[in-house]
């Protein structure tokens, strides 16, 4: 096979996320929050929506530090059935409570057809997790829909089958898709993934579409976040993803991957003082 029938085949798999001229960069508009290319969009919260009080005080922390979207689990795939399952539809009424109060909008996983469903009554952006990245129903069902959706690649997916995964949603109608690279599993089990930021550069070259790094599930561990994130950025990502925790050691999932608030605040003004060498702007 040449060079230009495995360029063919790719277009072939998936043209609608393919780019197709060289500034070609579609905008996802999630509230007033644009993935557009210039913006560098920060999302933060909690791994898993624990109580009221939880989602309230984390909001509040991570709006004041500049956050721009809102996260939390309710519906949670946890590699074993006996860790904490996510507090469901109840879990969502306090997410949407959380943003509305401190004027964010909130992106929340869905696991199911079912819980998609449910989510919408609450959420602005709907997250398709690496667990469900070969849930081809569940793409098609959110191809269906006119919500946002971040789609995270699966930690054995290569650049191809997360594309093609893409491809899924906006086939079916729905073209406000933002990807995410979260890690993949290699050899190196030092951290819990290994972030792959070549394929923030693969995905800008060939798509048209926003791509954020997700730094916390990528590394597994909160001291490396920061990094990560100013990384993600210089490779031309459109924004990060980071878990905030107020008590991480409390933390029912994720806390060692946790930062601070107070970590997370000056996270993010390293970002905004990197993003002007990096043309970004993050408002
Ligand atoms: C998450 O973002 O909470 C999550 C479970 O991530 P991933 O699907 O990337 O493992
Ligand atoms: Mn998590």
């Amino acid at each position: 096979m040449n060079i230009i029938d495995h360029e063919s085949r790719k277009i072939n798999n998936y043209p609608k996320v393919y780019k197709k001229f060289k500034e070609h960069f579609s905008k996802v508009n999630v509230g007033k929050v644009v993935f557009d290319n210039e913006h560098f969009v920060i999302i933060a919260g909690p791994c898993s929506v624990e109580s009221y009080d939880q989602m309230m005080e984390i909001a509040s922390l991570v709006k004041n530090s500049g956050a721009h979207i809102l996260r939390g689990g309710a519906f949670k795939p946890r590699t074993s059935p006996y860790s904490f399952q996510g507090l469901k539809e109840e879990g969502l009424k306090m997410l949407f409570e959380a943003g509305k109060a401190y004027f964010l909008p909130i992106v929340t996983e869905v696991t199911s057809i079912e819980n998609l469903h449910i989510a919408l009554k609450y959420t602005d952006m709907i997250q398709i997790g690496a667990r469900n990245m070969y849930n081809y129903e569940l793409l098609k069902e959110a191809g269906k829909c006119k919500v946002p959706v971040l789609l995270k690649r699966s930690f054995q997916a290569n650049l191809d089958e997360f594309l093609t995964s893409a491809e899924y949603i906006l086939s079916e109608g729905n073209e406000n898709v933002v990807l995410c690279e979260r890690g993949i599993r290699t050899f190196e089990t030092s951290s819990r993934n290994t972030t792959d930021l070549n394929t923030v550069i693969m995905v800008k070259e060939r798509t048209h579409l926003p791509i954020i790094v997700d730094p916390s599930h990528a590394t597994g561990y909160w001291y490396m976040v920061e990094k990560i994130s100013k990384a993600s950025m210089v490779v031309g990502a459109d924004g990060v993803m980071i878990e905030v925790h107020n008590f991480p050691e409390r933390a029912l999932s994720d806390g060692e991957q946790s930062v601070k608030p107070e970590l997370f605040s000056s996270i993010v003004e390293n970002l905004k003082k990197l993003s002007k060498f990096e043309n970004r702007r993050i408002d």
